[in-house]
């Protein structure tokens, strides 16, 4: 071993980051501003009042930029360049039979079987409510007004409450007296009556005028009161009454009441259920000790409240309703994207995309596909505008892959001013001698080698066969003033960073990695044509020090150099680190041999972590490439070293002012780190397999910003969570990745990009740099006027972002989609995305977290929905009952999401919930595109037991509401992080058998994490289902089998969203009566 530096004193080193770190002030490097959104003025019940923070004139013109920072891209006018590239001006295809006559791109028809699961809208099943299928007219009615009792309410709501008069009648009141005690209803008070707030109209109006079809209605019943908020706590979301036994009661023939059953359960985990390790956090919460005081009304304290009737839950929109009518009307069939502002099928609907000038809804999918056509009729509506780009995202075979376009020395053909690149957006005029750019209407001359006829409607003759004339999304290989330091790149490297510490030698953890990447580096990303992958491997383990190998092919052995000074890590070798897989093969399957011996005795336990990424960072920076980290990590790094942590958990900071910290990193070490990781193209995949607490918001935050993946599995065991740990890695390693990126998004004139969330870094408030970009990553971008929009010419939208690909080519990938502009608020409505909606608002939220106290962004969200719908109410509906909740039909399940993300573990604020689950999942879901935030707010959960085992479809999705569960029942329920399979006390033994093999529900083990491979159709058909569940998504799920009334089965409830959460979240129904006296008070 050779120790190539002498140690610095642990002191000197102390002094060193004392000092560094108090130089820089925190969170000043990466924390921009509140998201500007959701300024919320308490005084803003006028909605003519702006909601939005006014932003400063903008102008897209920046010449010179080439809008890339550090020298990428040069103004077109200068087309002086060196070779590089393809060598002729015209676009080179990628594969022969790509130029295009009349139809050029894709079969009109699909092309293979479409994926289970569409076509399978089940008319009788009954337990998705009543809704009528298709987009007609719905009305939800509520209960007639006999057979209503009014909630209860949580005890310390009559405190500070403005007094509500009870209109339930007289008996149901008496009754609930009767049965309840200290029910709360009377601490309304005399007083106003709630008509004063929420007048309800007279049952007549229940039938009320004829609605225009697309606005579903619902009444509240007279008899039904709405909750009221508590004075000084607006968010509680909304103050939840009880949840009712016998109304469960009802929802399970025979079972007992299933809270009184949770309430039971001994040594039940305290944990949020996310994983049922959790156990080892925090402090625990007993059993029955549910009473928490605070700001979460409505909490497991009221969870054997009284009875209420309310709502029927059938008679409220439905999420499951709105994805099988959807699937029902465009499953299955082609969507073309050639018209503007065309709103594309949900994220649950399979389809085949078939691009026809703007990008499939895979690449950009849209908050609303009509803008508001002036700032003010913005403000009013209060809806986000915004696009979540997933530039990098999976298409499936059976639609076309991306055109690459060459145009050789030249490059790219750009707009002088706006430095737009050509798309179909531009028009040709004066005889095709030029173009005016359709993002700020200059008009360019064409390179002569691009001019074209003009065909008689103006269109260039040859629109068809170029893809930046005809096409939404393409690539164009980019020159060499695109590259740094005007080289071609070189292909990337992944570098394996393994810890070796006492906890993982002893798991088996470290063996495991490396018995693994023997096999998996065959698997690396490769061109469709190459036989190898260009990726270069290295590999460091490291414990207080850090260990690198040198692999070169020509070595018998591998050899070891060992770098002691942590504080100012540097790489001692650069021939032989980084090398080639195949040609290496035999020295490097020599050391991943030889690590788990050359560590099997060791006893250090404490870590280094910063220094290990600092050193990955250099080691590329030396070798002049891009590239990913693997770092597999197990604790806090306590080590004396840069980025050095303590354990800061602090539970006593929850619901107070100071909670935003647990977010923000401990130390501004990560934070530069993070900008240098950036600026060097170095990405940073983490893997922890953490026992306590290890800081995530600090361990993790390089890891966001280089658009790197966090994956976390506690307490790890080798036999147990193996497969769901390398089948995260296997799929990492695979994927496709741009690397070293910046992303532009251009927009025509009246509005720009404000806002950027994902996994990104900002040094500038127009260039997004991403240290890398795989398929799974979205960056949301919001939008705000700058001006008025022009009706006839749309809101349009250019993404692009240049980047390296695994081969080492610079290219540009164009996504392009155009908007409608309206200056009518109903077509605005008319057009919104829920599940867009939703991965905005997630995101915001969860930005605005480090910034302002948890209870101010629930109650912007709460606020936000409310005006929205009251906005619509007041200008877009028909004239009807106040006390009737009239729901856009496109955002009719916006209430249901958004009372998920409300409830989420990030906003919940909880003292049981470990800080580090929080912080995971607001990392996770910081970079998810729409297709994942939808499933992770609202899982699928498939009923097993009664599934045609001869069909080939899937079973239809129920509700998450344990109201859906039936003691006969077998359940899976996924969510894109966990999956479970519920199995109810009285499942029929056959499905039993099927399964598992076992004779019946009390042989069922549930220790097991994977199902036994059964050769019969209940056993084939819920693996398939599992594995499709289980395709396409960024993270592998660990199975988690729950039997009915047993302790896991906490775990479990926490994903039925729709019910009231034990860590107080509001049920559906509360929610909605929530919103809807929101509203209520703010059109009066
Ligand atoms: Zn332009």
């Amino acid at each position: 071993m050779l120790s190539l530096l002498p140690e610095v004193s642990a002191a000197e080193n102390a002094s060193e980051l004392v000092s560094f770190s108090s130089c820089i002030p925190t969170v000043k490097l990466y924390c921009r501003p509140l998201i500007r959104t959701f300024i919320w003025n308490e005084k803003t019940v006028n909605m003519s009042q702006p909601g939005y923070v006014a932003t400063p004139p903008y102008s897209q013109s920046q010449p010179g930029m080439g809008g890339f920072s550090t020298g990428l891209g040069p103004p077109t006018s200068s087309p002086h360049y060196g070779h590089y590239g393809g060598p002729n001006s015209l676009y080179s295809a990628p594969q022969s039979g790509m130029l295009k006559s009349t139809v050029p791109f894709g079969s009109s028809a699909p092309v293979g079987s479409p994926p289970p699961g569409i076509h399978l809208y089940n008319q009788t099943n009954l337990q998705n409510g009543p809704g009528t299928p298709g987009h007609q007219q719905h009305r939800f009615q509520g209960p007639s007004p006999g057979s209503s009792v009014p909630p209860s309410y949580p005890p310390y709501s009559h405190q500070s409450q403005p007094p509500y008069a009870n209109t339930a009648s007289p008996s149901s009141t008496a009754q609930l007296a009767n049965q309840l005690g200290t029910m709360q209803i009377n601490s309304y008070g005399p007083g106003a009556s709630p008509s004063s707030r929420m007048p309800s109209g007279p049952p007549a109006s229940f039938q009320g005028p004829p609605l225009p079809p697309t606005q579903p209605q619902m009444a509240i019943p007279p008899g039904a009161q709405i909750p009221p908020t508590p004075a000084n706590n607006l968010n509680g979301i909304c103050t939840p009454p009880s949840l009712p036994p016998l109304a469960m009661q009802d929802g399970i023939p025979g079972s007992g009441p299933p809270n009184a059953n949770l309430q039971q359960l001994p040594g039940q985990p305290p944990g949020p259920g996310y994983h049922p390790q959790h156990v080892n956090y925090g402090p625990q919460m007993a059993g029955s000790q549910l009473s928490y005081p605070g700001a979460f009304p409505g909490g497991p304290g009221q969870l054997a409240g009284p009875q209420q009737k309310k709502l029927d839950p059938d008679s409220i929109p439905s999420p499951i309703q709105v994805i099988e009518n959807d699937k029902a009307s465009r499953g299955g069939q082609t969507y073309a994207t050639n018209i503007r502002g065309q709103v594309p099928p949900l994220v649950t609907t399979d389809c085949v995309v078939q691009d026809q000038g703007n990008a499939s809804p895979r690449y950009i999918r849209c908050t609303t596909y009509c803008f508001p056509a002036s700032s003010d009729m913005a403000k009013q509506a209060r809806i986000p505008l915004a696009a979540i780009v997933t530039p990098f995202a999976i298409v499936p075979p059976n639609e076309t892959p991306l055109y690459v376009v060459n145009h050789g020395e030249t490059g790219p053909i750009r707009c002088n001013r706006c430095k737009a690149y050509m798309c179909p957006f531009m028009q040709f005029i004066e005889g095709g001698r030029k173009y005016q750019c359709g993002f700020c209407s200059c008009v360019n001359d064409v390179p002569p080698f691009f001019f074209q006829h003009l065909d008689h409607v103006g269109r260039r003759v040859d629109h068809y066969e170029r893809p930046e004339l005809s096409l939404g999304s393409y690539e164009f290989v980019a020159t060499l003033d695109y590259c740094r330091n005007n080289k071609p790149p070189n292909p990337p490297a992944y570098i394996f960073m393994i810890d070796v510490s006492y906890s993982n030698i002893k798991s088996g953890l470290v063996k495991l990695i490396c018995d693994e990447l023997k096999t998996l580096l065959d698997k690396l990303p490769r061109e469709e044509q190459e036989e190898a992958s260009p990726i270069r491997v290295g590999f460091v383990t490291y414990n207080k020090v850090l260990h690198f190998f040198n692999v070169k092919s020509n070595l018998a052995q591998p050899q070891m150099m060992v770098v002691s000074d942590v504080g100012e890590v540097f790489v001692p070798l650069l021939d032989g680190f980084l090398v080639n897989f195949q040609e290496s093969r035999s020295v490097i399957s020599n050391l991943l041999d030889q690590i788990p011996e050359m560590f099997a005795d060791t006893n250090e336990s404490e870590t280094v972590f910063a220094p290990v990424i600092l050193a990955g960072m250099e080691a590329l920076k030396a070798a002049e490439c891009a590239g990913k980290l693997f770092i597999f990590h197990s604790s806090l790094p306590t080590a004396e070293a840069p980025g050095k942590l303590k354990n800061r958990d602090d539970k006593k900071l929850v619901n107070t002012d100071k909670e935003k910290t647990l977010f923000q990193p401990q130390v501004n070490f990560y934070e530069t780190l993070a900008r240098d990781c950036v600026a060097n193209g170095c990405c940073v995949n983490l893997f922890l397999f953490p026992n306590q607490y290890v800081d995530i918001a600090s361990m993790g935050l390089v890891t966001m910003y280089t658009g790197g993946t966090l994956y976390k599995y506690n307490n790890f065991q080798v036999h147990s969570d193996s497969p769901q740990f390398l089948s995260d890695l296997r799929k990492d390693i695979e994927k496709r990745t741009g690397f070293d990126a910046i992303m532009r998004v251009r927009t025509s004139t009246g509005f720009r990009a404000t806002d950027f969330f994902g996994g990104i870094y900002m040094n500038n408030t127009t260039d997004v740099e991403m240290a890398a970009i795989d398929c799974n990553k979205a960056v949301t971008v919001e939008f705000k006027h700058d001006d008025k929009l022009n009706e006839d010419t749309g809101a349009l939208i250019q993404c692009a972002v240049l980047y390296t690909t695994i081969s080492g080519q610079r290219r540009l990938r164009i996504h392009n989609i155009g908007l409608n502009c309206s200056s009518q608020l109903a077509d605005v409505y008319k057009s919104c995305e829920t599940d867009a909606l939703i991965n905005f608002f997630a995101k915001s939220a969860f930005k605005a977290i480090l910034t302002q106290p948890l209870k101010t962004v629930r109650e912007i969200l709460m606020n936000q929905t409310a005006h929205m719908l009251a906005c619509y109410r007041k200008n877009c509906a028909s004239p009807s009952a106040v006390s009737q909740l009239i729901l856009p039909d496109a955002m009719k399940v916006l209430p249901v999401y958004m009372n998920c993300l409300l409830k989420s573990c990030v906003l919940v604020g909880r003292p049981e919930i470990p800080t580090d689950e929080r912080a995971y999942h607001r990392q996770l879901i910081m970079s998810m595109d729409v297709a994942n935030t939808q499933l992770f707010f609202y899982p699928q959960l498939l009923p097993i037991h009664n599934m045609d085992v001869k069909s080939d479809a899937f079973p239809t999705s129920v509700r998450c509401s344990e109201e859906r569960l039936s003691e006969g029942g077998v359940f899976f329920l996924a969510n894109g992080l966990n999956m479970f399979l519920w199995l109810g006390v009285s499942a029929p033994p056959e499905v039993i058998q099927g399964i598992f093999n076992v004779p019946s529900f009390a042989h069922i083990s549930t220790e097991a994490t994977q199902l036994p491979e059964l050769d019969n159709p209940y056993s084939k058909k819920l693996r398939s289902i599992m594995k499709y569940s289980q395709s396409q998504k960024p993270y592998s799920m660990k199975l988690i089998i729950v039997k009915q009334r047993e302790q896991p089965e906490m775990l479990f409830r926490q994903f039925l969203v729709e019910d009231k959460s034990i860590y107080g979240g509001a049920s559906y129904v509360d929610f909605l009566c929530c919103v809807h006296r929101e509203i209520c008070q703010l059109l009066n």
